[in-house]
């Protein structure tokens, strides 16, 4: 029998667990605290709760941690690491050092749904929603845990199609019982799910990042068909009445494309369609895909992208491209790796 894991469990979820024990509510504090401040590996570690307890919670539950299964390292001290989920799926997760700061990007789903035209990770299709245990997992079991700084969820998947298991993450994140960290250190990404949006933003505090890409409906549905029943224009209305305090942040994602999205009439209607809006702009280079013809402007256009975008008044910023001599594009190497499997290699 597969024993239940504790580790991604919310208190309310370690409540029941003492529960059927037959252990005080109380004790779900102190088990929290085992999982997410004392870092341990196994139940019979929890030396505050009897041992007869122990082998009774041992009986039916596991920590649940597991290592990823291969490290890809970049020249830059990028690394992507590889989990295994859902018994044969594999999901990505990048450690990004960058002086001061040390981030990591999550995978919320294995695959996505959402069908982006320039992403891997898309064209994948949607293998399943990672719980909050393998959500966490890529977090606790990374090699560099101790030197985080910021998490990002902008890995495989669409969050906010996941949103009760990254809601419950970023509970066990940034609650007192659990690691303690700050909202503000904290970035979730969406392509602008409106229904999920709103939800997000009554949940939880941490930043939000929406990806744009392109400020025209049609050209937007080209490139996300989220865009066909999620329109901007509906994102946009959600975000310009809701109270953001001066703590929380807003950020759009734009990739820029040669020739597509980079002229002066994106930026123009970029700049009409923010006005108003306290946001950032992050500019992303396109790292290329096998087998799809975008390009990447030169990086004289996308500079003048941004300084056009910021004498406008919107604050623009580059996105340093990191780890592309081992596929930045998020999705390659799971990508590779599930092809060997279908090989049978
Ligand atoms: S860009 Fe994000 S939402 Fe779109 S297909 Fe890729 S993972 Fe999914």
């Amino acid at each position: 029998m597969q024993k239940e894991k504790l580790y991604g469990k919310i208190l309310d979820e370690l409540i029941d667990v003492t529960r059927r024990v037959g252990l005080p509510g109380f004790a779900a504090k102190q088990i929290a605290d085992w999982l997410y401040k004392k870092d341990i590996q196994s139940i019979m570690e929890m030396t505050n709760i009897s041992k007869k307890k122990r082998e009774l919670l041992s009986a039916e539950y596991e920590i649940g941690l597991y290592d990823p299964v291969s490290v890809t390292e970049s020249t830059d001290g990028t690394k992507k690491y590889l989990y295994k989920v859902l018994n044969d799926k594999y999901i990505e997760t990048a450690f990004i050092p960058d002086k001061a700061r040390a981030t990591i990007c999550l995978s919320s789903q294995a695959g996505c749904k959402m069908g982006c035209i320039f992403c891997l990770t898309g064209k994948q299709g949607f293998h399943g929603n990672l719980s909050s245990n393998e959500i966490l997992n890529q977090f606790r079991s990374l090699p560099e845990y101790s030197k985080l700084t910021n998490i990002v969820y902008m890995g495989m998947g669409e969050p906010l199609d996941n949103l009760p298991e990254v809601l419950k993450s970023l509970d066990i994140l940034i609650s007192d019982w659990g690691y303690g960290w700050s909202p503000t250190r904290i970035t979730v990404s969406t392509i602008g799910m409106i229904n999920s949006i709103k939800e997000f933003l009554n949940k939880s505090r941490c930043h939000l990042a929406i990806s744009l890409h392109s400020p025209f409906d049609e050209e937007r549905r080209r490139l996300m068909p989220v865009q066909k029943t999620n329109t901007l224009k509906e994102f946009l209305e959600i975000i310009r009445n809701f109270d953001f305090n001066n703590q929380r942040r807003i950020s759009f994602e734009y990739i820029l494309f040669k020739g597509l999205n980079d002229t002066p009439i994106h930026i123009k209607e970029l700049a009409r369609m923010l006005n108003g809006i306290k946001c950032r702009i992050n500019l992303i280079r396109y790292h290329s895909i096998p087998g799809l013809q975008y390009q990447s402007p030169d990086i004289k256009t996308i500079n003048s992208f941004k300084e056009a975008l910021n004498a406008k008044g919107i604050l623009t910023t580059i996105r340093a491209s990191r780890g592309v001599d081992i596929g930045a594009a998020c999705g390659l190497l799971s990508t590779i790796e599930q092809n060997k499997i279908k090989k049978g290699c």
